[in-house]
């Protein structure tokens, strides 16, 4: 629950010290109204100060504090009770799914970015999209995450219009009619024996075709350009999509670059 309300209220102040506004410090949780004036835990009693402000505060009440600085005062009283607008929405929607779940045969479990974080920092997982959807819900170990994530994404498969523009609106090239030449379209991923001269050797990636035969292969390396269609393979059809494979550096990989 502690790290839930770090997280919420990391949230809600900014990562910012309520006190002197110092951002990228340290911040300590703090209460509003001391505990030993009757301050609550409740978070609408709570914000984050940097350690020198939160010594200087000490016990006093935040009213004798910040005696001199008015403004100051008034806002944090005020963002103090503000709920965060939007996580009400979240909450209410989420619950209302949560219920509407349960009421099928599948097994259902609820989980918070805040656990996710939880898990992801405890077993020093990096974050990435893929990486944060395997460390939801319960947890004790994740195995094999430094393989490579397959990246999906949507490509097109062309475009109507035959007639490229500038910016002007003026044309500035034609497209040729049929989308496939000698066998390949655009948007294929093929492997490319050059058997000899500057691009001698395999490369395997995306091709762009051209109607002289003449194609560029887009690769991981970068884009090798005019190989020509006698040396190329369809390895797989354009479908739309484009696929990756991205390497997930690891903490130790990221500490040394
Ligand atoms: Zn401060």
């Amino acid at each position: 629950a502690g790290y839930e309300v770090r997280e919420y209220l990391l949230e809600k102040w900014q990562r910012t010290c309520a006190y002197c506004g110092a951002t990228d410090v340290p911040l300590e949780i703090e209460h509003i109204v001391p505990r030993s004036l009757g301050g609550s835990n409740r978070v609408s009693n709570l914000t984050f100060a940097c350690r020198p402000c939160n010594q200087r505060k000490g016990h006093q009440p935040i009213e004798t504090f910040l005696k001199n600085q008015p403004a100051r005062l008034r806002k944090i009283q005020a963002q103090a009770k503000a709920p965060l607008r939007d996580a009400a929405v979240v909450n209410a929607t989420r619950w209302a799914l949560f219920e509407r779940l349960k009421t099928t045969v599948l097994p259902v479990m609820t989980g918070s970015g805040g656990h996710t974080k939880y898990n992801r920092r405890r077993l020093g997982i990096p974050k990435t999209h893929a990486l944060d959807a395997a460390c939801v819900g319960p947890l004790d170990a994740l195995h094999g995450w430094s393989r490579p994530t397959l990246a999906i994404k949507a490509t097109g498969r062309g475009s109507y219009q035959r007639t490229r523009l500038d910016r002007f609106g003026f044309p500035r090239g034609y497209l040729v009619r049929q989308k496939r030449i000698h066998g390949f379209q655009t948007g294929d991923r093929v492997i490319a024996q050059v058997p000899s001269g500057k691009k001698a050797g395999a490369h395997i990636g995306r091709i762009a075709v051209r109607a002289s035969g003449s194609f560029n292969l887009q690769t991981a390396q970068g884009v090798v350009q005019g190989i020509s269609y006698r040396h190329c393979r369809v390895v797989q059809r354009a479908d739309g999509y484009g696929y990756s494979f991205t390497l997930t550096q690891t903490e130790d990989a990221r500490r040394v670059a």
